[in-house]
């Protein structure tokens, strides 16, 4: 049932910094230079996402784990309402580089946890996750140690096909050896043309004949594995993303490029746009639902009071 007082979009993107350590060159984030949100108005952003009665936030960026404000924000957002109902689902994409005593903080807190690998093959996934040498290996660590240690968090793992890697990307489920840490779903992402990827647009894009071989190669490896599989491609971006900024800024995706509607607190404080109507409530729905299923399950470890 809609919440009668719901002035925003039922899924949210919150992307409070820009800054990363690592250069994909692929990268849709806001650019790294932005000057990060105050912990102050993160929480004030929460708190109106909560307010809103928002269904899901994934925090991405920008790197979120760098931010030194993201596990209270997490609890914050993410907490129980008072009358027991669950708080947003709360999704956080990350490279994977944070120190692993760093993501146990921050996994109970979480429905979700979205890792990047690009390729089977090292060398290819090192030319696009530029910065970190071991990047392929911590995320297979991670993944590892999340599986074996909050069972009730799914795990997303998100490919960008581009020319870069269109050799390795379909084999990129070999390098989990063990089945019990293969992810819940694994999502194939044609390139986007903003920011960075629109920089780059002409050395990585494939055709789209080419993206959709390569995503037929990946579906094929994802059924050997027992895997679900999801696709994004820019034809169907618009109107479904509702993006928060490191500036305060409410952006969308229209006619396939990012547009900045106004800053997040006035729109929101007078009324003065619907930010519910900017996006189409079905394709903002089911991009998260069908990547971010609900579970039978417990919600996680630490919202149940239940340790694994
Ligand atoms: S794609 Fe992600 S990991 Fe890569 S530079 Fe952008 S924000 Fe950082």
């Amino acid at each position: 049932m809609t919440h009668p007082r719901r002035l925003l979009p039922d899924y949210v993107d919150f992307r409070p910094l820009g800054r990363c350590n690592l250069a994909c060159p692929f990268c849709y984030g806001p650019r790294h230079d932005m000057p990060t949100m105050s912990e102050d108005d993160a929480l004030r952003v929460a708190e109106i996402l909560r307010a809103e009665r928002v269904k899901g936030v994934v925090f991405s960026g920008g790197e979120p784990t760098l931010l030194p404000y993201l596990v209270r924000l997490a609890a914050a957002l993410g907490a129980p309402y008072e009358s027991g109902a669950p708080g947003p689902r709360l999704v956080l994409s990350t490279n994977g580089l944070a120190p692993v005593a760093r993501m146990h903080q921050i996994v109970p807190h979480l429905d979700w946890l979205a890792l990047p690998l690009e390729s089977a093959d090292a060398d290819e996934n090192a030319t696009l996750r530029i910065g970190h040498p071991r990047q392929q290996q911590r995320v297979l660590e991670l993944l590892k140690e999340v599986r074996r240690t909050y069972r009730a968090v799914g795990i997303k793992l998100g490919t960008v096909l581009t020319r870069q890697n269109v050799k390795g990307a379909h084999r990129v489920l070999e390098l989990i050896q063990d089945d019990s840490s293969l992810p819940d779903t694994w999502k194939i992402y044609e390139m986007s043309p903003t920011n960075y990827g629109a920089d780059n647009r002409e050395a990585l894009a494939l055709t789209t004949e080419e993206f959709e071989e390569a995503v037929e190669r990946c579906g094929k490896a994802a059924v050997d594995r027992g895997v679900e599989i999801c696709v994004y491609r820019n034809s169907t971006r618009s109107g479904k993303y509702f993006f928060v900024d490191p500036d305060g800024s409410a952006v969308i995706i229209e006619d396939g490029q990012e547009r900045r509607l106004g800053n997040f607190f006035e729109l929101h404080s007078t009324g003065a746009l619907s930010l519910r109507d900017a996006v189409a409530h079905e394709g903002n729905q089911h991009n998260f639902t069908s990547t971010y299923p609900t579970w039978p399950r417990t919600r996680s470890p630490f919202a149940a009071g239940e340790v694994l």
